[in-house]
């Protein structure tokens, strides 16, 4: 390890805690690796979609250096901004993760690439009415409430084939499959008990119609609990954290 010496006064402007972006990848990157050997799924099949709400620009510019052309933010101004920013890096997939508000759906319709937490009905067609005809069908996953806590957002299960098949008969939206934040547990079983939930949710959803049997993804894992979630069958793994390191508070309401 090499030393450098700062003068005084740029020292105090080093932040306490400098994550190595590249090196925490390759650590996901090898845990994703790891993870799947145990299940029939290929590793490269993961999609790893990079949480950077929170995160300054360069830490975004800092993983895509790396490869990383996934991107996932919580809060639309922030994320808004952000994508003007870095307009250059055009082949970035835009992932919105946060909550839709309905008066907010214009904005998520007209600049991403995917939306993870439809869990209303009002909310999808709005999307689907305002979603511009020079792009592609907006991709979507329903949000699942999978453990019934009262302060999540996410459907019932009970409710879930109802917005699912709503959604198949808007055509500037495309249905890929399910997303769900379980409780928080440090709890191995636990944790698997929840996405073993989910991926039972899609196979039921799968076989109601052909138009649902195209579901192809399960949207579930975070940094804490990424090797759970991929012993289940997650196919797109949302991780912050432990690519960023601690991020700010947010500034931002929705
Ligand atoms: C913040 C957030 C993440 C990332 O969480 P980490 O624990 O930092 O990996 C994933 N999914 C959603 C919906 C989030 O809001």
């Amino acid at each position: 390890m090499q030393l450098i010496f700062l003068p005084v006064s740029t020292q105090a402007a080093v932040p306490k805690y400098m994550p190595n972006i590249a090196e925490n990848i390759n650590c996901v990157t090898a845990r994703i690796a790891a993870a799947t050997k145990a299940t029939d799924h290929n590793a490269n099949n993961i999609a790893l979609l990079a949480v950077s709400k929170g995160q300054p620009l360069s830490a975004i510019q800092q993983a895509y250096q790396q490869g990383l052309r996934r991107f996932g933010e919580n809060y639309l101004q922030e994320a808004l901004d952000k994508k003007n920013q870095l307009a250059d890096l055009a082949d970035i997939e835009w992932h919105f993760i946060g909550p839709v508000q309905s008066n907010k759906t214009r904005k998520v319709a007209e600049n991403f690439d995917w939306l993870h937490t439809i869990d209303r009905i009002k909310v999808a067609k709005r999307l689907n009415e305002q979603r511009p005809q020079e792009l592609a069908p907006l991709n979507v996953c329903v949000q699942v409430n999978i453990n019934n806590e009262d302060n999540k957002a996410g459907v019932t299960p009970e409710a879930l084939s109802e917005i699912a098949i709503a959604i198949t008969k808007l055509p500037r939206l495309k249905l890929r499959g399910l997303m769900a934040i379980p409780k928080a547990t440090s709890n191995i079983e636990e944790q698997r008990h929840a996405f073993a939930k989910l991926a039972k949710l899609l196979k039921q959803l799968q076989n109601l119609s052909p138009e649902l049997a195209t579901l192809d993804t399960l949207s579930m894992g975070m940094s804490g609990d990424l090797e759970a979630a991929i012993a289940e069958g997650a196919t797109l793994i949302r991780i912050g954290t432990d690519i960023f390191g601690q991020r700010q508070p947010s500034k931002h309401s929705n």
